[in-house]
């Protein structure tokens, strides 16, 4: 199949034929949880307990919770949010709202109070569910209910062993919500990506397909996936793979949820304990555990076959150090983001040992162009430019917010990445920058609108701008660059103090570096590159 026509489109090549598409379902819940091919076989599995959920389990567990929700009043349309560190029954949790036919929102637990506040004023939750310890950051926020995890699963404990074998009927259609995920896109502040049931299932197939051609089929072949979760749940990456991925590729696929704080140490004895053979990682996960190799020799990690790195760049001198830590080990990578539902870029056929800095084919169903920035004409293979997709996985926008929309999506529906690539002759496709204005500290989203915003409250500066700052170990720290009033005697530490307290620990403005002005556009937009090049800011290799 070739994948570059010369109108500059690349088209997925991977061998659909062999593996239908076609589904009658059109909740995600349904979707997942119908016609299930090995009820009694774990689905979820929490790695320090060994409590397991199979995949029957879930589904009663999930129809039970969205009986209980719609017996207090929770009706298609409405929102939930869900607050809470991962737990094994979270999937549970996010299909059982889905499957009332309301929408399932979520976010970083360790967000502020005000961060929650605005969040919660963008979506208008109907209900708040979240964990004891979580509630007095809750409490008040809203005039909305507050429903705490502990009590609805004392609620619905009789769902897993009552008969609650179908999902209630609810009439939902593939354009319904089935989730808002909150994503800064290319440019401003966070913003709710709405993701239809369409799309998360699209999700659910590619990825499912996508693994069955790595792995094949794991009941004829007895190759079960272990899989380790130990990225967050309430992250587009983690939602993806661990719900859509692992649970529509039923019996070949059993996840071991990591549950309390993350640790390498922590999760290199759950890879030993539960015999994991594939781990879905960040880039700083890899250089932990590169870095900190001699210490992780105690570990048994035979099982290990395969680790997965996505959500922000690995650098080539990493995955080098990697195969020489772990030659037995495959280090493949997906790309993605929030806006496409999950990953749409995927490594297949990597060999342990192999250096292989492309992230990967386009998945299943996905079209791509790369476009010069400026002319925003396709460019030819192997040429830089701007990495835009389509495929059926892809938001058709941010809730409320056509103008965000339409500057990421435009009229013929591709949806501008904000990602500087180029895809080589192979199909391969390679991020080399980020021109969106993001930071990703250890892969989660720092947009610098927020910090700016947070900066331009004090009263010593005049104008500033957040931009990212080189970091070995956790990828990318928030910088501010500050033009500070005439005479001010403001310093680095006293800005970093001020903005501590305002924002979640991973936003924290990390270096400050003082400016005579902050280049703009006529019409105020901040010149980031202009300012880059202007100010001596980075280190000479970046
Ligand atoms: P998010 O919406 O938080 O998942 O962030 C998506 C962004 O993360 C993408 O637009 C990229 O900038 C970055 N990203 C995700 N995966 C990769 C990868 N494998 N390599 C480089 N950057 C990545």
């Amino acid at each position: 199949s070739g994948f570059c026509t010369r109108t500059g489109t690349y088209h997925s090549q991977w061998d659909t034929e062999h593996h239908s598409w076609s589904s009658s379902s059109v909740s995600l819940p349904n979707h997942l949880l119908s016609n299930l091919a090995s009820p009694s076989k774990p689905a979820f599995v929490d790695a320090k307990s060994d409590a397991t959920l199979t995949f029957q389990d879930l589904l009663f567990l999930s129809s039970a919770i969205a009986r209980s929700l719609m017996a207090s009043g929770v009706a298609k349309g409405d929102v939930v949010l869900l607050v809470s560190p991962n737990f094994l029954y979270f999937p549970a949790f996010v299909l059982g709202i889905m499957a009332t036919g309301a929408v399932f929102s979520t976010c970083n637990f360790l967000n502020t109070r005000s961060e929650l506040r605005e969040q919660i004023l963008d979506s208008n939750p109907v209900l708040i569910i979240c964990t004891n310890d979580l509630r007095s950051k809750l409490d008040g926020l809203t005039s909305n209910p507050l429903l705490l995890v502990e009590t609805l699963l004392v609620v619905v404990s009789g769902g897993i062993n009552r008969i609650f074998d179908e999902l209630p009927e609810v009439e939902i259609s593939p354009s319904d919500t089935a989730a808002l995920m909150y994503s800064s896109g290319t440019t401003g502040k966070s913003k709710a990506v709405v993701c239809s049931h369409g799309n998360m299932i699209a999700m659910s197939q590619m990825l499912r397909v996508a693994w069955s051609c790595c792995y094949g089929d794991g009941d004829n072949n007895n190759t079960t996936i272990v899989d380790l979760c130990v990225l967050p749940l309430f992250h587009m990456f983690g939602l993806s793979v661990f719900i859509c991925g692992a649970v529509s590729s039923g019996s070949t696929v059993r996840v071991v949820v990591a549950t309390g704080r993350y640790s390498t140490d922590g999760m290199l004895t759950a890879v030993e304990k539960h015999r994991v053979t594939r781990i879905m990682v960040v880039p700083p996960m890899i250089v932990k555990m590169v870095t900190s190799f001699y210490t992780f020799r105690k570990y048994q990690l035979g099982s290990l076959k395969e680790v997965v790195c996505s959500g922000a760049q690995l650098g080539t001198e990493h995955m080098g150090s990697f195969a020489k830590c772990f030659p037995n080990v495959r280090l493949s990578q997906l790309y993605g983001l929030t806006e496409s539902v999950g990953p749409i870029v995927m490594c297949d056929g990597v060999k342990n040992g192999e250096i292989n800095d492309s992230v990967g084919r386009l998945g299943p169903s996905v079209t791509a162009r790369i476009i010069d920035v400026r002319s925003g004409k396709s460019v030819a293979p192997n040429c830089q430019g701007e990495l835009c997709v389509k495929g059926p996985s892809i938001t058709k926008g941010y809730l409320n917010n056509k103008e965000a929309t339409s500057s990421s999506i435009d009229s013929q529906g591709w949806l501008h990445t904000g990602d500087l690539c180029y895809i080589d002759g192979k199909g391969l496709v390679y991020v080399v920058d980020r021109i969106k204005e993001l930071i990703k500290y250890k892969a989660y989203q720092v947009p610098p609108a927020e910090l700016e915003e947070v900066l331009s409250a004090h009263p010593e500066i005049i104008d500033t701008a957040v931009l990212p700052y080189p970091n070995d170990e956790v990828g990318e720290i928030p910088m501010a660059c500050v033009v500070k009033r005439a005479g001010s005697g403001l310093t680095e530490d006293e800005i970093i103090c001020f903005v501590q307290n305002k924002v979640t620990p991973y936003k924290k403005i990390r270096k400050v570096v003082f400016v005579d002005f902050i280049p703009r556009s006529t019409t105020g937009k901040i010149l980031r590159r202009r300012l880059k090049e202007k100010n001596n800011i980075y280190p000479t290799h970046f």
